[in-house]
């Protein structure tokens, strides 16, 4: 993902699991000049393809 200001690209400095299908993604800008940090959530949103051993735990739309 590019900073949302000066779109430079960006790297993920740490990240944690919040939950089997989403992520939280500390970032920062690699512009100098810019430095913006920011925190990124990242999620499975759809299904295209069923897993052929689904957990009964995650629950994810299907496309
Ligand atoms: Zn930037």
């Amino acid at each position: 993902m590019k900073c949302p200001h000066c779109k430079s690209k960006t790297t993920i400095r740490s990240s944690e699991e919040l939950s089997p299908i989403t992520r939280k993604q500390y970032r920062q800008c690699t512009n100098i000049y810019c430095c913006h940090s920011f925190v990124v959530l990242q999620s499975v949103s759809l299904t295209i393809v069923p897993s052929a051993i689904p957990d009964p735990t995650v629950k994810i739309p299907l496309s």
